[in-house]
């Protein structure tokens, strides 16, 4: 599977993000903090949740934001990693949650001396957790109502009702077909890929389940086998192969 494309073309702000437009305003009252709600985005692998996830922890944390997005140069925005923290942000897996973990970060939340306004807890995969667990979150939540709680998850039908009741939600799971088809547009143009029919781009975006990683993928494959968008790269093995290959892994 390349990956070179989804690494190229990876997001560093909330503007350069597809299809994000329907949901600024959502983003923008995180980003201002007029209301501190937990907020969990969901949405299928590829869809781009942790990618989103990551801009908004940095942009949160961001001591010289460029309106509306995180400056990206600053300690706060260098440091941060969805997978370890960052200045003012404790980070976790869903899959890692343990009593001993809930009770150290709780430990950490109590005591951990706070350089910007607010600490943010991010927890990727949220719906990988225990559900015992994600009890122990809620109480954990309900006691520290100042934190800011950023989660995502694939599955919301695996989160509890009282935890997901407290949420703001994101789903990134129905970006229109016209945000993708600008999306394979300017990839196409910044690529040199020829866009030979528009029957083809439609399908092409169909075919990846509407996924942007599905898409940047099967466009890294026309490239690399020579192609245009067309029917006969929709007919190729190896750009069917990276077309939803890995959405559902
Ligand atoms: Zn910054």
């Amino acid at each position: 599977m390349s990956s070179t494309y989804r690494i190229k073309y990876r997001p560093n702000g909330f503007t350069q993000f597809i299809g994000l437009k329907p949901i600024l305003p959502t983003i923008e009252s995180i980003v201002r903090r007029k209301r501190i709600a937990p907020v969990i985005i969901s949405g299928n692998n590829g869809s781009g949740k942790s990618t989103l996830l990551e801009i908004l922890g940095r942009r949160l944390a961001c001591t010289a934001p460029i309106g509306l997005d995180p400056c990206n140069a600053c300690e706060a925005c260098r440091s941060l990693d969805i997978r370890r923290g960052g200045v003012d942000v404790f980070a976790y897996s869903g899959i890692e949650l343990s009593r001993n973990l809930i009770s150290s970060l709780k430990r950490d939340l109590d005591f951990y001396p706070m350089i910007n306004s607010i600490h943010t807890v991010i927890i990727d995969d949220l719906d990988h957790g225990q559900s015992s667990m994600l009890n122990h979150l809620i109480r954990l939540m309900e006691i520290n109502e100042e934190m800011l709680f950023l989660f995502t998850a694939t599955r919301l039908k695996n989160i509890p009702n009282p935890l997901l009741q407290r949420c703001m939600r994101i789903s990134l799971d129905n970006y229109a077909p016209e945000s993708l088809k600008a999306f394979v547009r300017h990839i196409s143009e910044l690529e040199g890929i020829d866009l030979f029919s528009e029957t083809a781009l439609e399908d092409l975006i169909e075919l990846s389940d509407r996924n942007p990683r599905s898409i940047l993928n099967a466009l890294e494959a026309i490239k690399d086998n020579g192609l245009s968008i067309s029917q006969s790269a929709l007919d190729n093995q190896n750009v069917r192969d990276n077309l939803g290959g890995d959405v559902y892994e």
